[in-house]
Protein backbone atom coordinates (compact mmCIF):
# COMPACT_ATOMS: atom_id res chain seq x y z
CA UNK A 1 0.00 0.00 0.00
CA UNK A 2 1.05 3.23 -0.46
CA UNK A 3 1.47 6.08 1.94
CA UNK A 4 -0.99 8.07 0.76
CA UNK A 5 -3.31 5.40 0.81
CA UNK A 6 -2.05 3.98 4.47
CA UNK A 7 -2.68 7.80 5.15
CA UNK A 8 -6.20 7.70 4.11
CA UNK A 9 -7.15 5.05 5.47
CA UNK A 10 -6.09 5.84 9.41
CA UNK A 11 -7.67 9.40 8.86
CA UNK A 12 -10.91 7.45 7.77
CA UNK A 13 -10.92 5.21 10.96
CA UNK A 14 -10.10 8.43 13.08
CA UNK A 15 -12.77 10.75 11.79
CA UNK A 16 -15.41 7.09 12.18
CA UNK A 17 -13.69 6.47 15.88
CA UNK A 18 -14.71 10.07 16.57
CA UNK A 19 -17.60 10.02 18.83
CA UNK A 20 -16.05 7.03 21.16
CA UNK A 21 -13.03 8.91 21.67
CA UNK A 22 -14.55 11.96 22.96
CA UNK A 23 -16.92 9.81 24.38
CA UNK A 24 -13.66 8.55 26.31
CA UNK A 25 -12.42 11.85 27.10
CA UNK A 26 -15.39 12.61 28.85
CA UNK A 27 -15.41 9.97 31.11
CA UNK A 28 -12.02 10.67 31.91
CA UNK A 29 -12.37 14.40 32.56
CA UNK A 30 -15.38 13.16 34.07
CA UNK A 31 -12.98 11.74 36.98
CA UNK A 32 -11.44 14.09 39.10
CA UNK A 33 -7.29 14.04 39.55
CA UNK A 34 -5.75 16.44 41.27
CA UNK A 35 -2.74 15.85 42.73
CA UNK A 36 -2.41 18.25 44.76
CA UNK A 37 -5.07 17.21 47.10
CA UNK A 38 -4.77 13.38 46.28
CA UNK A 39 -8.35 13.81 44.84
CA UNK A 40 -9.23 10.96 42.44
CA UNK A 41 -5.95 10.20 42.07
CA UNK A 42 -5.81 6.04 42.32
CA UNK A 43 -9.75 5.91 41.03
CA UNK A 44 -8.73 7.66 38.04
CA UNK A 45 -5.42 5.27 37.76
CA UNK A 46 -7.84 2.36 37.28
CA UNK A 47 -10.07 3.95 34.90
CA UNK A 48 -6.67 4.92 32.88
CA UNK A 49 -5.74 1.07 32.64
CA UNK A 50 -9.32 0.63 31.86
CA UNK A 51 -9.29 2.76 28.75
CA UNK A 52 -6.09 1.17 27.96
CA UNK A 53 -7.29 -2.26 28.30
CA UNK A 54 -10.01 -1.58 26.41
CA UNK A 55 -7.97 -1.25 23.23
CA UNK A 56 -6.89 -4.54 23.92
CA UNK A 57 -3.42 -3.59 25.72
CA UNK A 58 -2.28 -4.90 28.98
CA UNK A 59 -2.11 -2.26 31.47
CA UNK A 60 -0.47 -2.06 35.32
CA UNK A 61 -0.43 0.00 38.10
CA UNK A 62 2.91 0.67 39.87
CA UNK A 63 3.27 1.86 43.11
CA UNK A 64 6.09 4.95 43.18
CA UNK A 65 6.00 5.82 47.03
CA UNK A 66 3.39 8.55 45.67
CA UNK A 67 0.60 8.25 42.89
CA UNK A 68 1.01 5.41 40.89
CA UNK A 69 1.87 4.69 37.17
CA UNK A 70 0.16 3.10 34.96
CA UNK A 71 2.06 1.57 32.90
CA UNK A 72 0.86 -0.33 29.56
CA UNK A 73 2.39 -1.93 26.46
CA UNK A 74 1.72 -4.18 23.04
CA UNK A 75 3.71 -5.86 20.70
CA UNK A 76 4.04 -5.05 17.34
CA UNK A 77 5.53 -6.36 14.63
CA UNK A 78 7.93 -4.64 13.75
CA UNK A 79 11.48 -4.26 16.42
CA UNK A 80 11.14 -0.75 17.51
CA UNK A 81 9.69 0.47 20.59
CA UNK A 82 7.89 4.01 20.71
CA UNK A 83 7.07 5.22 24.30
CA UNK A 84 4.31 7.56 25.02
CA UNK A 85 4.83 9.98 28.78
CA UNK A 86 2.03 11.31 29.49
CA UNK A 87 -0.12 12.40 32.91
CA UNK A 88 -3.76 11.69 34.08
CA UNK A 89 -3.43 14.26 36.67
CA UNK A 90 -4.78 17.58 36.54
CA UNK A 91 -4.37 21.21 38.21
CA UNK A 92 -7.15 22.38 40.52
CA UNK A 93 -10.16 23.58 39.30
CA UNK A 94 -10.30 27.00 41.23
CA UNK A 95 -11.62 29.31 41.32
CA UNK A 96 -14.42 27.32 40.22
CA UNK A 97 -16.73 30.75 39.75
CA UNK A 98 -14.87 31.70 36.29
CA UNK A 99 -16.06 27.99 34.84
CA UNK A 100 -18.53 28.79 32.38
CA UNK A 101 -19.46 25.04 32.64
CA UNK A 102 -18.61 22.49 35.35
CA UNK A 103 -15.02 21.58 35.21
CA UNK A 104 -15.14 17.80 35.72
CA UNK A 105 -18.15 17.88 33.10
CA UNK A 106 -16.41 17.60 29.73
CA UNK A 107 -19.10 20.41 27.39
CA UNK A 108 -18.52 20.58 23.93
CA UNK A 109 -19.90 23.72 22.45
CA UNK A 110 -18.44 25.80 19.11
CA UNK A 111 -16.23 23.07 18.27
CA UNK A 112 -14.29 22.95 21.43
CA UNK A 113 -14.36 20.04 24.47
CA UNK A 114 -14.24 22.27 27.62
CA UNK A 115 -12.91 20.56 31.32
CA UNK A 116 -10.12 20.24 33.36
CA UNK A 117 -7.74 18.34 32.15
CA UNK A 118 -9.37 18.63 28.58
CA UNK A 119 -5.80 19.79 27.09
CA UNK A 120 -3.65 19.09 30.06
CA UNK A 121 -3.18 16.28 29.64
CA UNK A 122 -6.39 13.72 29.19
CA UNK A 123 -6.69 15.27 25.83
CA UNK A 124 -3.23 14.14 24.60
CA UNK A 125 -4.15 10.62 26.86
CA UNK A 126 -7.06 10.12 25.13
CA UNK A 127 -5.42 11.10 21.53
CA UNK A 128 -2.54 8.36 22.18
CA UNK A 129 -5.56 5.80 22.79
CA UNK A 130 -7.10 6.45 19.53
CA UNK A 131 -4.05 6.86 17.58
CA UNK A 132 -2.89 3.33 18.54
CA UNK A 133 -6.90 1.99 18.45
CA UNK A 134 -6.62 3.39 14.21
CA UNK A 135 -3.39 2.31 13.61
CA UNK A 136 -4.37 -1.69 14.81
CA UNK A 137 -7.62 -1.14 12.59
CA UNK A 138 -6.50 0.29 9.86
CA UNK A 139 -3.41 -1.94 9.35
CA UNK A 140 -4.30 -5.21 10.74
CA UNK A 141 -1.35 -4.79 13.48
CA UNK A 142 0.96 -2.11 15.27
CA UNK A 143 3.73 -1.89 13.05
CA UNK A 144 6.45 -1.38 16.12
CA UNK A 145 5.92 -1.92 19.80
CA UNK A 146 4.29 0.47 21.74
CA UNK A 147 4.52 1.26 25.73
CA UNK A 148 2.60 3.70 27.92
CA UNK A 149 4.20 5.60 30.79
CA UNK A 150 1.34 7.61 32.17
CA UNK A 151 1.93 9.05 36.03
CA UNK A 152 -0.03 11.28 38.39
CA UNK A 153 1.84 13.55 40.02
CA UNK A 154 2.92 15.64 37.20
CA UNK A 155 1.16 18.58 37.90
CA UNK A 156 3.18 18.97 41.32
CA UNK A 157 6.59 18.22 39.84
CA UNK A 158 7.02 14.68 39.30
CA UNK A 159 8.70 14.02 42.41
CA UNK A 160 8.60 10.04 42.34
CA UNK A 161 9.33 9.54 38.39
CA UNK A 162 13.26 9.80 38.07
CA UNK A 163 13.76 7.09 40.83
CA UNK A 164 10.52 5.09 39.31
CA UNK A 165 12.35 5.29 35.47
CA UNK A 166 16.09 4.71 37.13
CA UNK A 167 14.35 1.62 38.74
CA UNK A 168 12.79 0.43 35.78
CA UNK A 169 15.31 1.05 33.39
CA UNK A 170 14.52 -2.18 31.43
CA UNK A 171 11.36 -2.52 31.68
CA UNK A 172 10.68 1.32 29.88
CA UNK A 173 13.35 0.91 27.21
CA UNK A 174 12.63 1.99 24.31
CA UNK A 175 14.13 3.25 20.91
CA UNK A 176 12.13 6.57 20.76
CA UNK A 177 9.76 8.73 23.33
CA UNK A 178 6.68 11.14 22.31
CA UNK A 179 6.21 13.60 25.20
CA UNK A 180 2.93 14.54 27.18
CA UNK A 181 2.33 17.76 25.17
CA UNK A 182 2.53 19.59 21.71
CA UNK A 183 0.08 21.11 19.26
CA UNK A 184 -0.06 23.82 17.59
CA UNK A 185 1.30 27.88 18.46
CA UNK A 186 -0.95 31.08 17.55
CA UNK A 187 -0.97 31.01 14.28
CA UNK A 188 -2.08 27.29 13.94
CA UNK A 189 1.37 26.18 12.75
CA UNK A 190 2.18 22.70 14.36
CA UNK A 191 5.30 23.36 16.86
CA UNK A 192 7.96 20.68 17.73
CA UNK A 193 9.59 21.70 21.18
CA UNK A 194 13.24 19.89 21.49
CA UNK A 195 13.90 19.97 25.27
CA UNK A 196 13.22 21.92 28.76
CA UNK A 197 14.75 24.19 30.64
CA UNK A 198 15.45 22.65 34.57
CA UNK A 199 14.54 24.28 37.75
CA UNK A 200 15.39 25.03 41.06
CA UNK A 201 12.44 25.72 43.47
CA UNK A 202 13.07 27.30 46.60
CA UNK A 203 12.06 29.09 49.86
CA UNK A 204 13.74 31.78 51.64
CA UNK A 205 12.86 32.44 55.30
CA UNK A 206 13.98 34.74 57.91
CA UNK A 207 12.96 35.02 61.57
CA UNK A 208 14.11 38.07 63.10
CA UNK A 209 12.13 37.78 66.42
CA UNK A 210 9.78 35.52 67.81
CA UNK A 211 6.55 37.65 67.41
CA UNK A 212 5.54 40.85 65.29
CA UNK A 213 6.44 43.98 67.46
CA UNK A 214 5.59 47.52 67.31
CA UNK A 215 7.20 49.84 65.16
CA UNK A 216 7.53 52.61 67.10
CA UNK A 217 9.93 49.79 69.27
CA UNK A 218 11.05 47.42 66.95
CA UNK A 219 12.18 50.02 64.33
CA UNK A 220 14.22 51.82 66.31
CA UNK A 221 15.67 48.73 68.21
CA UNK A 222 15.97 45.23 65.95
CA UNK A 223 15.69 43.49 62.76
CA UNK A 224 13.04 43.73 60.40
CA UNK A 225 12.64 40.57 58.83
CA UNK A 226 11.06 41.78 55.94
CA UNK A 227 14.00 43.99 55.18
CA UNK A 228 16.84 41.37 55.87
CA UNK A 229 14.46 39.19 53.29
CA UNK A 230 14.40 42.23 50.25
CA UNK A 231 18.01 42.99 51.34
CA UNK A 232 19.17 39.15 50.51
CA UNK A 233 16.61 39.18 47.32
CA UNK A 234 18.41 41.99 46.33
CA UNK A 235 21.78 40.59 46.26
CA UNK A 236 20.39 38.01 44.11
CA UNK A 237 19.62 39.83 40.85
CA UNK A 238 20.32 43.73 39.78
CA UNK A 239 18.15 45.83 37.44
CA UNK A 240 21.02 44.20 34.74
CA UNK A 241 18.95 41.38 35.08
CA UNK A 242 22.23 39.44 35.78
CA UNK A 243 22.30 37.08 38.60
CA UNK A 244 25.00 37.96 40.73
CA UNK A 245 25.50 34.44 42.46
CA UNK A 246 29.12 33.61 42.14
CA UNK A 247 29.56 30.78 39.71
CA UNK A 248 25.85 31.00 38.97
CA UNK A 249 26.94 31.03 35.26
CA UNK A 250 29.77 28.79 35.26
CA UNK A 251 27.92 25.73 33.48
CA UNK A 252 25.84 27.79 31.23
CA UNK A 253 26.20 27.15 27.65
CA UNK A 254 25.53 29.80 24.80
CA UNK A 255 23.03 28.13 21.82
CA UNK A 256 25.04 27.09 19.11
CA UNK A 257 24.91 28.48 15.49
CA UNK A 258 22.30 25.82 14.75
CA UNK A 259 20.09 26.83 17.74
CA UNK A 260 20.21 30.38 16.54
CA UNK A 261 19.28 29.25 12.89
CA UNK A 262 16.09 27.62 14.66
CA UNK A 263 15.42 30.55 16.77
CA UNK A 264 15.39 32.79 13.67
CA UNK A 265 13.35 30.38 11.97
CA UNK A 266 10.81 31.35 14.90
CA UNK A 267 7.79 33.00 14.13
CA UNK A 268 7.52 36.72 15.92
CA UNK A 269 5.28 36.15 18.79
CA UNK A 270 5.83 39.63 21.01
CA UNK A 271 3.06 41.27 20.00
CA UNK A 272 0.75 38.35 21.28
CA UNK A 273 2.56 38.46 24.52
CA UNK A 274 2.58 41.82 25.16
CA UNK A 275 -1.37 42.33 24.13
CA UNK A 276 -1.60 39.22 26.24
CA UNK A 277 -0.18 40.31 29.72
CA UNK A 278 -0.51 44.09 28.85
CA UNK A 279 2.81 44.60 28.48
CA UNK A 280 4.56 47.88 26.96
CA UNK A 281 8.11 46.42 26.48
CA UNK A 282 10.41 43.63 27.53
CA UNK A 283 13.53 42.97 29.86
CA UNK A 284 16.56 45.48 29.38
CA UNK A 285 14.07 47.26 26.60
CA UNK A 286 14.87 44.37 24.20
CA UNK A 287 12.82 44.36 20.92
CA UNK A 288 14.50 42.10 18.57
CA UNK A 289 12.50 38.98 18.24
CA UNK A 290 15.23 36.57 17.75
CA UNK A 291 17.18 38.07 21.23
CA UNK A 292 13.86 37.88 22.77
CA UNK A 293 13.31 34.12 21.74
CA UNK A 294 17.17 33.62 22.83
CA UNK A 295 16.23 34.90 26.31
CA UNK A 296 13.28 33.35 26.64
CA UNK A 297 15.05 29.78 27.01
CA UNK A 298 18.51 30.38 26.50
CA UNK A 299 19.20 32.17 29.70
CA UNK A 300 19.06 31.30 33.38
CA UNK A 301 16.08 33.17 35.70
CA UNK A 302 15.74 34.07 39.26
CA UNK A 303 12.36 35.03 39.55
CA UNK A 304 10.82 35.49 42.82
CA UNK A 305 7.49 33.86 42.80
CA UNK A 306 6.04 35.09 45.69
CA UNK A 307 6.94 37.48 48.82
CA UNK A 308 5.01 37.38 52.47
CA UNK A 309 5.65 39.54 55.02
CA UNK A 310 3.70 41.91 57.60
CA UNK A 311 0.26 43.47 57.09
CA UNK A 312 -1.33 43.67 53.73
CA UNK A 313 -4.36 44.59 54.64
CA UNK A 314 -7.16 47.79 54.54
CA UNK A 315 -5.68 50.95 56.29
CA UNK A 316 -2.98 51.33 58.63
CA UNK A 317 -1.22 48.42 61.10
CA UNK A 318 2.12 50.06 62.56
CA UNK A 319 3.56 46.82 63.21
CA UNK A 320 7.38 45.51 62.56
CA UNK A 321 7.19 41.53 61.10
CA UNK A 322 9.20 38.88 63.04
CA UNK A 323 9.05 36.55 60.19
CA UNK A 324 9.51 36.89 55.94
CA UNK A 325 9.12 34.34 53.50
CA UNK A 326 9.45 34.25 49.49
CA UNK A 327 9.19 31.79 46.88
CA UNK A 328 11.99 31.85 44.21
CA UNK A 329 12.09 29.95 41.70
CA UNK A 330 15.68 29.59 39.11
CA UNK A 331 15.19 28.05 35.80
CA UNK A 332 18.40 26.46 34.56
CA UNK A 333 19.47 25.86 30.84
CA UNK A 334 22.16 23.21 30.01
CA UNK A 335 24.52 21.87 31.59
CA UNK A 336 23.14 23.57 35.10
CA UNK A 337 22.22 21.10 37.71
CA UNK A 338 19.91 22.13 40.39
CA UNK A 339 22.25 21.00 43.11
CA UNK A 340 24.86 23.63 42.06
CA UNK A 341 22.38 25.95 42.00
CA UNK A 342 21.29 25.36 46.11
CA UNK A 343 24.61 25.08 47.05
CA UNK A 344 26.29 28.36 45.32
CA UNK A 345 22.78 30.62 46.47
CA UNK A 346 23.19 29.78 50.32
CA UNK A 347 27.22 30.07 49.82
CA UNK A 348 26.31 33.46 48.32
CA UNK A 349 23.94 34.46 51.20
CA UNK A 350 26.71 33.48 53.64
CA UNK A 351 28.85 35.25 52.00
CA UNK A 352 26.61 38.59 52.04
CA UNK A 353 25.99 38.26 55.62
CA UNK A 354 22.61 36.62 55.01
CA UNK A 355 23.77 33.75 57.36
CA UNK A 356 20.12 34.11 58.55
CA UNK A 357 18.27 33.80 55.60
CA UNK A 358 16.76 30.21 55.25
CA UNK A 359 17.13 28.28 51.95
CA UNK A 360 14.26 25.32 52.19
CA UNK A 361 15.07 23.37 49.01
CA UNK A 362 11.07 22.52 47.23
CA UNK A 363 11.81 21.21 44.13
CA UNK A 364 13.59 20.37 40.98
CA UNK A 365 14.56 19.32 37.37
CA UNK A 366 17.06 18.97 35.06
CA UNK A 367 17.68 20.48 31.66
CA UNK A 368 17.24 18.03 28.76
CA UNK A 369 17.07 18.33 25.31
CA UNK A 370 17.23 16.36 21.97
CA UNK A 371 19.92 17.11 19.18
CA UNK A 372 17.20 19.26 16.14
CA UNK A 373 19.14 16.65 13.91
CA UNK A 374 18.26 13.35 15.17
CA UNK A 375 16.45 11.52 12.82
CA UNK A 376 13.46 10.81 14.80
CA UNK A 377 12.74 14.50 15.00
CA UNK A 378 12.77 14.40 11.60
CA UNK A 379 10.28 11.70 11.63
CA UNK A 380 7.43 13.39 13.66
CA UNK A 381 8.27 16.73 11.73
CA UNK A 382 7.37 14.92 8.20
CA UNK A 383 4.27 13.38 9.77
CA UNK A 384 3.35 17.34 11.20
CA UNK A 385 3.65 18.29 7.60
CA UNK A 386 1.31 15.87 6.35
CA UNK A 387 -0.97 16.03 8.63
CA UNK A 388 -1.05 20.04 9.27
CA UNK A 389 0.08 21.20 5.78
CA UNK A 390 3.27 22.76 7.15
CA UNK A 391 6.04 22.03 8.35
CA UNK A 392 6.23 22.63 12.47
CA UNK A 393 7.86 25.26 14.09
CA UNK A 394 10.97 23.77 15.68
CA UNK A 395 12.05 25.32 19.16
CA UNK A 396 15.35 24.34 20.67
CA UNK A 397 14.00 24.39 24.36
CA UNK A 398 10.87 25.24 25.75
CA UNK A 399 10.88 28.22 28.88
CA UNK A 400 9.14 25.64 31.07
CA UNK A 401 10.44 22.68 32.96
CA UNK A 402 9.09 18.44 33.03
CA UNK A 403 10.36 15.39 34.31
CA UNK A 404 11.57 14.67 30.09
CA UNK A 405 15.65 14.41 31.94
CA UNK A 406 14.84 11.21 33.79
CA UNK A 407 14.16 9.68 30.19
CA UNK A 408 16.45 11.34 27.95
CA UNK A 409 19.24 11.05 30.47
CA UNK A 410 18.52 7.49 31.95
CA UNK A 411 16.68 5.65 28.85
CA UNK A 412 18.89 7.79 26.76
CA UNK A 413 15.86 8.43 24.13
CA UNK A 414 15.55 11.27 21.98
CA UNK A 415 11.74 12.95 22.94
CA UNK A 416 9.60 14.84 20.36
CA UNK A 417 6.42 16.75 20.72
CA UNK A 418 3.25 16.21 19.50
CA UNK A 419 -0.51 17.39 20.71
CA UNK A 420 -3.88 18.25 20.65
CA UNK A 421 -2.51 21.93 22.38
CA UNK A 422 -3.36 25.54 21.06
CA UNK A 423 -2.45 28.87 22.78
CA UNK A 424 -6.10 29.56 23.21
CA UNK A 425 -6.33 26.43 25.51
CA UNK A 426 -6.44 27.87 28.92
CA UNK A 427 -4.17 25.29 30.43
CA UNK A 428 -4.63 25.45 34.44
CA UNK A 429 -7.02 28.20 34.45
CA UNK A 430 -10.78 28.29 34.12
CA UNK A 431 -12.54 26.74 31.27
CA UNK A 432 -9.64 24.97 30.32
CA UNK A 433 -10.80 23.09 26.29
CA UNK A 434 -9.09 22.18 23.15
CA UNK A 435 -11.02 22.53 19.30
CA UNK A 436 -12.40 19.38 18.23
CA UNK A 437 -10.46 19.59 15.09
CA UNK A 438 -6.86 19.88 16.82
CA UNK A 439 -7.63 16.69 18.74
CA UNK A 440 -8.18 15.17 15.69
CA UNK A 441 -5.36 16.22 13.77
CA UNK A 442 -3.21 15.45 17.01
CA UNK A 443 -4.47 11.64 16.71
CA UNK A 444 -3.60 11.61 13.22
CA UNK A 445 -0.15 13.13 14.09
CA UNK A 446 0.31 10.32 16.76
CA UNK A 447 -1.13 7.66 13.88
CA UNK A 448 1.32 8.61 11.38
CA UNK A 449 4.40 8.97 13.73
CA UNK A 450 3.78 5.08 14.56
CA UNK A 451 2.86 4.15 11.17
CA UNK A 452 6.10 5.97 10.16
CA UNK A 453 8.42 4.25 12.66
CA UNK A 454 7.61 1.11 12.44
CA UNK A 455 9.00 1.92 8.38
CA UNK A 456 11.87 3.22 9.27
ZN1 LIG B 1 0.00 21.08 33.49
Amino acid sequence: MKISEIRARLDATIEANLDSNIDRLGRLVGQPSVAAQQWGIDECADLVAGLLHEIGLESEIMPTGGSPVVYADCAGCGDRTLLFYLHYDVQPPDPLDLWKSPPFELTRSNGKLYGRGAADDKGNVISRIAAVEAVRAALGDLPCNIKFVIEGEEEIGSPHLPAFVRKHELKLAADACIWEFGGVDFEDRPTQILGMRGICYVELAVRTASRDAHSGLGGSLFDNAAWRLTWALNSLKGPDERIRIPGFYDNVHPPSDRDMELLASMPDDTDWIKENYGLSGFLKGETRPVELHRMSVFEPTCTICGLTAGYQGEGIKTVQPGEARAKVDFRLVPDMTVDEVVEKLRAHLDAESFADVEVKFIGGELPARTDPDHPFIALVNEAAEAVYGMPPVVKPLSGGSGPNHAFIHTLGVPIATAGVSYPGAFVHSPNENIRVGDFINGTRHIAYIIEAFGRS
